[in-house]
């Protein structure tokens, strides 16, 4: 009786510790965040403090401060009359793309990023800043600019400890986008798609544009000389999959399969969140946002300010779980 009884109870404790040690394997698994942790590479963010600028347009390349850097990129990248919360979420986002772009990999050999938006970050410099702003709003839109730079003056947006590629675009139509299901490739866990209101009360929601449909087929030409479309036939063009964040994915265009992407660059589309449709002899986009659709909306941004949300707020929103981080 009593060796029964002594089964019972180890088949009892084998019970309670077979899930025991299943779970401590898992608890080691989601450990792994306290182990990179540890093994985060103790980078010296305090050597950015001077970086290497190229000005595009005369291939010169200066030593600047990060801060007085910043303080061409913040306002260039983003309308002085914005709130404040939301210029200042614009200085850490700024802050972070540099580091980040620093870090992993200059695209230019003797400077760590240059003056191009189209290629790193757009800046320009305080005096020609000052000269295209009205006389009577100069000093006070400088120095919103520099409150919000150094206010946020060593902090930049961390996802495990790293500097994240803190991509932004002006308007995202109501919803922003993975980065891989806009451009393919790497997908960042902090770039998810995520709701943003209010955008619609900014001009750079929507926009049009209307061609003939002799331009449209020769503007695809440029691009892809085999381009054939028949307007004689229906569903000439069809939408073929959407983004995460509701953005042409992939359209079909006569005997062409284009990415959204692609097609936003041929017509010179305002987003990639777009509708054609032909009326009668005219091919009609009407396009919803500004920009990729990656990262922080400026103009999503400036509406949660208006709704008093601060700046933390605003970019924990558009990047999913970041921290932000005191780096001198
Ligand atoms: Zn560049």
């Amino acid at each position: 009786m009593k060796k029964i009884f002594i089964y019972i109870l180890c088949l009892v404790l084998l019970c309670f510790l077979i899930p025991i040690l299943f779970t401590k394997r898992k608890e080691i698994k989601t450990l792994k965040k306290e182990e990179l942790e540890e093994n985060i590479e103790p980078y010296d963010y305090g050597k950015y403090n001077k970086i290497k600028l190229l000005h595009s347009s005369t291939g010169e390349v200066e030593e600047i401060d990060l801060d007085t850097y910043l303080l061409g990129v913040v306002s260039s990248e983003m309308p002085a009359n914005f709130e404040e919360e939301a210029l200042k979420a614009q200085s850490l986002v700024a802050r972070t793309y540099t580091i980040y772009k620093i870090i992993n990999g200059s695209k230019h050999e003797n400077a760590d990023i240059c003056d191009n938006s189209n290629c790193c970050q757009a800046w320009i410099s305080k005096e020609d800043r000052l000269n295209r702003w009205n006389k009577e709003e100069r000093d006070s839109n400088w120095t919103k600019i520099e409150n919000a730079v150094n206010s946020t003056k060593g902090k930049i947006i961390t996802y495990e400890g790293k500097p994240i590629n803190a991509f932004f675009h002006s308007n995202s139509g109501g919803t922003t986008d993975t980065a891989s299901s806009v451009w393919g490739g790497t997908n960042y866990p902090y770039l998810q798609a995520v709701k943003t209101s209010g955008e619609d009360a900014y001009a750079q929601y929507s926009s049009e544009l209307s061609l003939s449909k002799e331009e449209f087929t020769s503007k695809i030409k440029e691009y892809h000389s085999n381009f054939e479309i028949d307007f004689n036939k229906n569903n000439q063009i069809q939408i073929l999959e959407y983004t995460e964040g509701d953005r042409i994915k992939t359209v079909k265009i006569g005997n062409l399969s284009l990415s959204g992407v692609e097609v936003r660059n041929i017509f010179g589309l305002k987003s990639a969140r777009f509708k054609i449709n032909i009326e009668d002899n005219n091919i009609k986009f009407n396009v919803i946002g500004y920009g990729h659709g990656v990262g922080m909306s400026q103009t999503g941004a400036d509406n949660m300010a208006k709704q008093g949300k601060n700046y933390e707020e605003i970019v924990k929103h558009y990047y999913t779980g970041v921290e932000i981080m005191n780096i001198v």
